[in-house]
């Protein structure tokens, strides 16, 4: 019987397009290495299940960091975890073009989610090899630790370092889903506190920083598409909503004389489900937790805690978002005779992708005769951290049913390499003219 990878590297093969292996990427090579991670924190149901700062996220940098030294490359680890391996510019030493993505997976993930953004990024080393083209500026390629968050329920957390935007307090008292300690996970894998928390990196001499990733939706399937440019990264905002009414018997008391907590969140959740229409159409607002108390069966709720997530690519929206739905409660509260409270729980910054990026982007795609489609990307990335330090451009690959964090998420062969050139043709323009 094959093995997983052996299967895996078969199907990625059989609808390969083979033209497609020209100017020095190969597709063959990147079907063999997506196969050779995907061995690596295999799980029972054929998904990866490569946590942050766990032995086989170590494992995934380690077979990493040999084929970027075989590919030439300066390989080093900064306190947080993160590989950078270097080629140093022909022409223009101190300028840096900065890609790369994770290695890391949600417990039970798919096989695309990070490794295709770390294998784009050296892929485009291997091309320049073959086809002996010698990059005016230096490029740097970056594996960040931990993005998936599913150990510390956070994320970004190698990115997060590099840009020097830890909240050092906060994580040195935090512990994991095992309740090990931050500090003792850190030791487990070779890494010391005081070393990640003085990984941050000077991004002075940094023109850009690139990352193909999957798309983990449907709109680009929907499109036809194999590729898309990412137009921008929402930031997340997230708002802990508290209604208090008061709990009473469910059959004593007559209807006009309640403070029912959960009549008035439920009425809630509507407004909140068409809110992000009447500010933007990349906006959306979902609420995904609810604790209903006392939660009995014939009492009448006297207090309701919710989340709402609220996301745009705009900061002004966004914004206006979060405020508008704060209103909705506060009127709904009224309404109902229960007390409104929030507890914001998180506001981290969109990021726009600049207009001279998304140009450079859009000429590298077009390149390939594919109609360039710009679409926001709700989910947060390395490249939103690294947006806040420099500018940013995100390459968008299809997914198959918009399947993600979940064994079953496929891109084929030929999309991958297709974003693979994309993400090539796009380093050598910001190389060759500037951002
Ligand atoms: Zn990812």
């Amino acid at each position: 019987m094959n093995s997983f990878s052996e299967t895996f590297i078969d199907t990625l093969l059989k609808k390969y397009d083979h033209t497609l292996t020209k100017q020095g990427v190969n597709g063959e090579r990147i079907a063999k290495r997506l196969g050779a991670l995907s061995e690596i924190g295999l799980t029972p149901d054929s998904g990866s299940g490569r946590m942050g700062f766990s032995n086989e996220e170590r494992a995934a940098k380690n077979l990493l960091i040999r084929w970027m030294k075989a590919a030439d490359l300066e390989v080093r680890e900064d306190g947080a975890g993160n590989v950078i391996g270097k080629l140093e510019g022909s022409d223009m030493k101190d300028r840096v073009v900065m890609a790369g993505s994770h290695l890391d997976s949600v417990p039970n993930g798919g096989h695309f989610d990070g490794p295709l953004g770390v294998l784009a990024a050296l892929e485009v080393v291997e091309a320049w090899t073959e086809s002996g083209y010698k990059p005016p500026k230096t490029y740097e390629l970056v594996i960040f630790s931990d993005e998936e968050g599913s150990r510390f329920k956070s994320g970004l957390t190698g990115s997060t370092a590099m840009t020097g935007h830890t909240n050092q307090e906060k994580m040195r008292a935090v512990n994991d889903v095992f309740s090990t300690p931050f500090k003792e996970v850190l030791e487990q894998v070779g890494l010391k506190e005081e070393g990640f928390f003085h990984s941050s990196r000077d991004f002075s001499d940094v023109e850009a920083f690139f990352e193909v990733h999957i798309e983990q939706g449907k709109r680009l399937e929907k499109e036809g598409l194999p590729v898309g440019i990412v137009s921008g990264i929402a930031g997340p905002c997230w708002l802990q909503v508290s209604f208090k009414g008061k709990a009473g018997h469910a059959g004593n008391t007559p209807m006009d004389d309640r403070q029912d907590a959960l009549a008035a969140a439920g009425d809630f959740v509507r407004q909140v489900y068409s809110a992000p229409a009447e500010v933007s159409t990349s906006a959306v607002a979902t609420v995904g937790q609810l604790q209903v108390y006392p939660n009995g069966i014939n009492v009448i709720p006297g207090e309701v805690v919710m989340t709402v997530d609220i996301r745009d690519i705009h900061k002004k929206t966004r914004d206006e978002l979060a405020n508008r739905i704060k209103e909705l409660a506060r009127q709904t509260g009224e309404k109902y005779n229960t007390e409104v409270s929030f507890d914001e729980k998180v506001r981290i910054p969109p990021v726009p992708v600049q207009e001279s990026v998304l140009s450079i982007v859009e000429e590298a795609v077009a390149s390939l005769d594919i109609r360039p489609v710009l679409l926001p990307s709700g989910a947060g990335h390395d490249a939103m951290m690294i947006g806040r330090c420099v500018p940013v451009g995100m390459i968008f690959v299809r997914s198959l049913d918009g399947v993600s964090h979940h064994p079953a998420e496929w891109s084929s062969l030929n999309d991958c390499v297709l974003s693979i050139h994309a993400l090539k043709r796009t380093i050598e323009l910001t190389m060759e003219r500037g951002i």
